[in-house]
């Protein structure tokens, strides 16, 4: 599983006999998760920035400085990738106060407990994300 989608460790959740889904509880549980996903995205994102900074900028070698470029554009591509990620915990958390946490956005179905603890900025059920990326497939192949 990649780092940053589950940099935590915690407690999978075990709903209560009868308890309904995405209640208070559990809407608590996602809002940690997704907080400290938050925080140690961030955390990552300022230590590249550092980290680039930091970088000596030697071009006098060319095979140096090639292997610089290409180091500074997967910097780049991690940044890219990590802010995107920035904003889907955004629009997550956002999503647990309007309380449309963790239905799917495409068929309204539960997209349930395990599926957003392994995934917790999933806006979709496995059903719905499985055909979207068929299509894709379809489209571009
Ligand atoms: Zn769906």
């Amino acid at each position: 599983m990649d780092q940053i989608d589950n940099p935590l460790s915690f407690v999978p959740y075990e709903p209560k006999k009868g308890e309904e889904y995405m209640s208070p509880e559990q809407i608590e549980h996602f809002r940690t998760i997704l907080t400290h996903l938050y925080e140690s995205v961030n955390h990552k994102m300022i230590e590249g920035k550092n980290h680039m900074k930091e970088e000596p900028e030697n071009f006098s070698d060319p095979v140096d400085r090639a292997s610089q470029e290409e180091e500074l554009s997967l910097e780049l591509r991690a940044q890219d990738r990590e802010r995107k990620l920035i904003r889907k915990i955004q629009e997550a958390i956002e999503m647990l106060k309007e309380g449309d946490y963790g239905f799917c956005q495409s068929c309204g179905a539960e997209i349930g407990l395990r599926r957003l603890e392994a995934r917790p900025t999933a806006t979709q059920c496995i059903d719905c994300k499985t055909l979207d990326e068929l299509k894709e497939k379809q489209l571009y192949s």
